[in-house]
């Protein structure tokens, strides 16, 4: 076995490995490689191209949450607060634009049943302090002038907005570099263990030492090899499926996020047109199914039928890192040295500027942000008495 020199330490940073190059991964190690540490991040394929290559962008703490989601949507609505600063950064550092629209996100309703559907959500995102805009059929057509005549009613969020998740991971792996930390990609890497602590990263016969190793490892948390039982987060994949049409961007059929009963679906200033997603439970089933696009494009088509015209450029499956209750997985483990960052489930985009927040802050100072108490790894094994 060949052991590498251990990676320095600049300063008073320690030194970090970071399993997982998606967008959690890739954010807190930019985050750290800036305030001075020594960090290398490892991914087994190419980094960025899983779950935040296949997601849609969605900045949507508001019109997302649902009840049972109340704690969530503090995080969320934190780190979607956080977004405009983390983009400024982000853009600066890499010299990218990273496609953050603001134009807010309209919900619809296209039949009675979806109205009755849409009166208690509006309700009750608004009971959370939520801002929402109640919206007649003719002003959500007017907004959107190729929605459905039909439309029975709609509301707006103005503060729910999205950003080009694909040129995120782009600008991330950009300015990681930019800010001296070091890219490991076709890099499958194990958590090395010695004296009950992590101590670095094993990749293949090579041992990386570094004093704190991150798990961002997605979808695959539960199954990277050398974590020890006791912390290995409940985490599965949730196969979404994603589809990208193409239209005329001088010209674009739709102009804002908009919320279907049945679909989601979001435009891009390039012309692109993302529809999602299906939820799955179908493993790391990488093959989409004709079901799926189906069930997308109708969901879509009833309330834009104007997608008949349009050319479908790309089917996406992902596989979103979904934990047992639902909520991410966030901060130190009960392993010395061993930290967390997973579980983003749907809203890993979203949730990226409060991860990269908690996460540095814990790792250089120390402290437990108290937005993450909340989403800290022991709280599976509080409730199943030490089975995680
Ligand atoms: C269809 C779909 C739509 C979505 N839409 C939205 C949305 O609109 N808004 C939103 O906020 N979120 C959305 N999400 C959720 C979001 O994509 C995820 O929560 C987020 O991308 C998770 O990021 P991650 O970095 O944890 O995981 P990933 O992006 O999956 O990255 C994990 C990385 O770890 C690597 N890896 C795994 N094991 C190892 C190992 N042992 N060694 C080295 N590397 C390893 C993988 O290769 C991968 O690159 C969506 C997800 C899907 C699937």
């Amino acid at each position: 076995m060949v052991v590498a020199q251990p990676v320095t330490i600049k300063g008073d940073c320690p030194s970090v490995a970071v399993i997982g190059g998606g967008a959690i991964g890739l954010g807190i190690a930019w985050s750290l490689a800036r305030a001075g540490c020594a960090v290398t991040v490892f991914d087994r394929s190419d980094a960025g191209h899983s779950a935040s290559w296949a997601a849609g962008g969605m900045l949507a703490a508001g019109v997302e949450t649902e009840p049972g989601e109340e704690l969530l949507w503090q995080l969320a609505s934190r780190s979607q607060h956080l977004w405009p600063d983390f983009r400024y950064a982000l853009q600066a550092d890499s010299g990218r634009d990273i496609g953050y629209r603001d134009e807010g996100t309209m919900v619809v309703a296209l039949t009675r049943d979806d109205l009755e559907q849409l009166r208690f959500n509006y309700e009750f995102q608004r009971s959370l302090g939520i801002e929402l805009e109640w919206l007649s059929s003719i002003e959500a057509r007017r907004r959107e002038p190729y929605l459905n005549t039909g439309t029975a009613g709609a509301y707006f969020c103005k503060n729910d907005h999205q950003v080009d998740n694909r040129a995120v991971v782009e600008a991330l792996k950009r300015a990681l570099v930019k800010a001296g930390g070091v890219l490991r990609e076709h890099a499958e890497a194990a958590v090395e263990m010695a004296g009950g602590r992590a101590v670095g990263v094993r990749v293949g016969d090579e041992v990386l030492k570094a004093d704190i190793v991150v798990v961002a490892a997605g979808a695959w948390s539960r199954g990277v090899e050398g974590l020890p039982e006791e912390v290995r987060p409940p985490v599965r994949p949730v196969r979404g499926q994603l589809l990208y049409l193409r239209m005329n961007p001088a010209e674009p059929l739709v102009r804002h996020v908009v919320w279907a009963p049945k679909a989601y679906i979001i435009p891009r200033r390039d012309g692109r047109l993302l529809i999602g997603a299906t939820t799955e439970e179908r493993g790391f089933d990488t093959k989409p199914t004709a079901g799926g696009v189906f069930s997308l494009l109708e969901g879509c088509w009833r309330a834009f039928p104007g997608i008949e015209e349009l050319v479908l450029d790309e089917i996406v499956v992902g596989f979103r890192p979904g934990s047992r209750d639902d909520a991410p997985i966030l901060g130190p483990t009960s392993v010395e040295g061993l930290v967390m960052a997973t579980g983003h489930h749907r809203n890993g985009i979203l949730l990226l500027p409060v991860t990269v927040e908690a996460i540095s802050r814990y790792i250089l100072k120390g402290r437990v942000l108290p937005e993450i108490e909340a989403y800290r790894p022991d709280r599976f094994r509080k409730v199943t008495g030490g089975k995680s």
